[in-house]
């Protein structure tokens, strides 16, 4: 009897353990964490050099803030730009990524973004992307010829991800903590739906993105970003990969820079000029229904002010004139914005005091203007509108330092072996500054430049 029992407890003991997946030990030749843009480019360059690649993703899907990439790619000296006869060259490329990140990136990084980036374009044609130089306004933007940017990227890279038997994609599988011995990087603690359990691998890549869904790390790294909302990103990007490199005494770059937009709701961001036109302007509000800022202040400044609030949000007050704006008709549209015919009524619809919201709009009408505005439009006309504002993190600058092989570096300024890391979770490419559409290049290039160190 007494033996049927242990034997039973021993079956229970080994079933829980299967169960929990703490026996299992997988061993590949490169690990990659992270499914959005940067891994999936990574993991398919590894598999292209005939190696075995684990790619895991916590969510259900692959993706990441890489499939609601809205607009498209920025990029060289392209076979577009010459079929096009439209000129954008590699130094217009870097000047403007320099100085768009006012001259804080790390030149040889923004160097080798640039001088990949035409390569980086043909390799996507290839796999069917389909692209074209925006307008000869704007030469940098590679856009879609129709549709989506971020899904079609992703959508060629998973179809190119699937041609590998090499590549192993494993989602709902999160991993916790890299595993280190004496020094160097040799796999990672994953964990899915079952339990835990360790990958071992010759090398590691970190490809998990930013720090837009983890307010508390961004105002660790930036206090004026304190109780900043989340409403422009994916749930996957909580800053996990530079956690895990923290414990490997990695070095961070740039952190306390983000780029942040003040008039953001419901995943998407909308242009401040709504609010500083001269003459169509419109004002922010907080939920008193007074002033609080000036409403001309630089985006990030902007943002910060209205964090500050005791709702961290405010509303956006305008009338039909920036209603007729494309840039008014979006936000008000996709913001969901409120419209009345007085602003006593409009003062009803967003739950703020009347009388406050009425004195506001007057004092702003006859040019009362405590906060140094210099453009100061006027609100007139009915109906009126109302928009709720929610400032949140559009890009992390910051990040893990690397080197010019996507080796990730440590206090000592030295590569921790076995560590790599490719796109938004690197530093140095932006300083305090995003050229839009370099993230996705950044993913391509840097993506590329991990996967051929990773398997060196
Ligand atoms: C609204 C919006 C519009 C944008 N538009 C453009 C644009 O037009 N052009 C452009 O170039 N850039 C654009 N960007 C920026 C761009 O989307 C990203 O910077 C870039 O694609 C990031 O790629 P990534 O692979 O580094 O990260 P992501 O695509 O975010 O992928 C990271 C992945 O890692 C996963 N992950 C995180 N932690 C773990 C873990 N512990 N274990 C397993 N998996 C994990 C996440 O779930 C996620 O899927 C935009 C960003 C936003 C928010």
């Amino acid at each position: 009897m007494k033996l049927t029992k242990v034997l039973l407890a021993g079956i229970l003991v080994f079933a829980l353990a299967a169960c929990s997946g703490k026996d299992k030990e997988i061993k590949t030749d490169v690990l990659v964490i992270g499914g959005g843009g940067a891994g999936l480019v990574s993991a398919i360059t590894v598999a292209e050099a005939g190696k075995k690649v684990i790619l895991v993703e916590k969510m259900s899907a692959l993706g990441g803030n890489t499939i609601i990439s809205a607009t498209g790619i920025t990029a060289s000296d392209t076979k577009y730009h010459e079929d096009a006869g439209i000129s954008f060259t590699k130094e217009d490329h870097f000047k403007r990524t320099m100085e768009t990140g006012k001259n804080l990136a790390n030149p040889a990084l923004v160097q080798i973004l640039v001088n990949k980036s035409s390569e980086a374009i043909d390799w996507l044609t290839e796999l069917g992307l389909k692209l074209k130089v925006r307008s000869e306004a704007e030469p940098f933007w590679l856009v879609p010829v129709e549709g989506h940017y971020g899904s079609q990227l992703i959508g060629v890279l998973i179809n190119e991800a699937n041609q590998y038997d090499k590549l192993d994609v494993r989602t709902k599988t999160k991993a916790t903590e890299l595993v280190i011995k004496d020094g160097k990087v040799i796999g990672a603690t994953v964990e899915d739906e079952k339990g835990s359990y360790v990958i071992y691998a010759k090398s590691v890549i970190l490809a998990t993105g930013g720090l837009n869904n983890n307010p508390e790390m961004i105002a660790f790294y930036n206090e004026k970003y304190k109780n900043i909302n989340t409403e422009m990103t994916t749930p996957g990007a909580t800053g996990d990969g530079i956690v895990m490199a923290l414990a490997a005494n990695a070095d961070l770059v740039d952190m306390q820079y983000f780029q942040v937009r003040p008039l953001s709701i419901n995943g998407d961001w909308y242009h401040e000029r709504i609010l500083t036109t001269e003459d169509v302007s419109g004002i922010l509000v907080n939920f008193k229904g007074e002033r609080f800022v000036n409403e001309t202040l630089a985006p990030k400044a902007l943002a910060a002010e209205i964090l500050k609030t005791s709702e961290h949000s405010a509303y956006a007050i305008f009338d039909n004139r920036v209603l007729n704006t494309p840039d008014g008709k979006k936000f008000f549209e996709k913001g969901k914005g409120f419209q009345a015919n007085t602003i006593e009524e409009l003062a009803v619809l967003i739950n703020i005091d009347a009388v406050t919201l009425l004195k506001t709009i007057n004092d702003y009408n006859q040019g009362i203007d405590p906060f140094g505005r210099t453009v100061l439009g006027k609100i007139i006309e009915a109906p009126y509108q109302a928009v709720q504002t929610l400032p949140s993190n559009h890009y992390t600058m910051g990040g893990l330092k690397v080197n010019a092989d996507a080796q990730v570096i440590d206090k000592n300024n030295q590569p921790i072996p076995g560590l790599f890391a490719a796109g938004e979770v690197m530093g140095g490419l932006y300083g305090d500054g995003r050229v839009a559409g370099n993230n996705t290049l950044d993913d391509v290039v840097f993506g590329k430049i991990a996967g051929l160190s990773a398997v060196k």
